[in-house]
C-alpha cells in the first residue's frame, strides 16, 4: 500500500474532511493504493490502559492495536490529517499515538537509550489551524509544534517527515481561499 491515511476529525462536513476527500480522489486518479483510518468512525479507543501496559510487557498487544500496527507495516507513507486543537492533536489521535506507536513496534530501548524502529516509513502531516500564519511562522508556534510532533513523536520513531503542511486560519479566510488550499493539495509533492 502506498498511503495509509490516519484521519482525526469528528465532523464529516468539516474542512479536514474536504482535505481527506481531495487526497483520496487524487490517489484514486493516480491509481495509488491507499487505506483510510477514520479514528472517530472507528470509535478508536484512545486511552492507554493498564491491560495495554501488561500486554506490551509480554510483547503482545490488544487486537485493535495489532490491527493498526499491521496497517502501518503495510503503508509506505503515513499521512496524518487533523486540526490543531489546544496546540496539539485531537485527543483521539494522541491516544492512537500512545497505544499504536508502542515500544518494540515503533521504538526500542537498549543500554544507550531509545532508538527508532520505523525508519523505513515516511510521514506527511496536514494540519489546519484557527490561528493566523503570522502567529505560527513569526510567533514561533510552528517551531513548537515541530519539536513536539515532528521531532518528539515521529523523529523518536526514526521516521522521516516528507511534508508538514499547515493550512492557516481556515474558518476565517473565506470560501475562495479554502478552495485554493484544496487545489494546492491536488498537486502538492507528497513523497
Ligand atoms: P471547519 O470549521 O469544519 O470548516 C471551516 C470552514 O470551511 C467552514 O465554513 C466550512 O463550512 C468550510 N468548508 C468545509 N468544507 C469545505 C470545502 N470543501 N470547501 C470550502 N470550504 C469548506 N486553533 C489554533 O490555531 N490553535 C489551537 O490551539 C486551537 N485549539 C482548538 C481547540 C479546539 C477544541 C477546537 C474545537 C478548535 C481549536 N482551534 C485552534 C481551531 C481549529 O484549529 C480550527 O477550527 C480547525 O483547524 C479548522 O478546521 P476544521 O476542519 O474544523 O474546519
Amino acid at each position: 500500500m502506498d498511503y495509509l491515511l490516519i484521519y482525526a476529525h469528528p465532523n464529516p462536513k468539516s474542512f479536514n474532511h474536504a482535505i481527506l476527500e481531495t487526497l483520496t480522489s487524487r490517489f484514486d486518479k493516480e491509481k495509488r493504493p491507499f487505506q483510510v483510518r477514520d479514528l472517530y468512525k472507528l470509535n478508536f479507543k484512545p486511552s492507554l490502559s493498564s491491560e495495554d501496559f501488561i500486554s506490551f510487557s509480554s510483547n503482545t498487544a490488544a487486537a485493535d492495536i495489532k490491527q493498526e500496527q499491521n496497517l502501518i507495516e503495510q503503508g509506505k507513507t503515513l499521512i496524518f490529517i487533523y486540526p490543531i486543537w489546544w496546540f496539539g492533536m485531537p485527543a483521539i489521535l494522541k491516544g492512537y499515538i500512545d497505544r499504536v506507536l508502542s515500544r518494540n513496534f515503533a521504538y526500542g530501548v537498549n543500554e544507550k537509550g531509545p532508538y527508532g524502529l520505523l525508519s523505513n516509513k515516511k510521514v506527511v502531516i496536514i494540519n489546519t489551524t484557527g490561528g493566523p500564519k503570522e502567529h505560527y511562522e513569526e510567533g514561533g508556534l510552528k517551531d513548537i509544534l515541530k519539536t513536539t510532533i515532528d521531532v518528539g513523536v515521529f523523529g523518536f520513531c526514526g521516521i522521516k517527515i516528507t511534508l508538514h503542511k499547515y493550512f492557516y486560519a481556515v474558518p476565517y479566510i473565506g470560501n475562495e481561499s479554502r478552495q485554493n488550499m484544496l487545489k494546492e493539495l491536488k498537486a502538492i509533492q507528497i513523497d
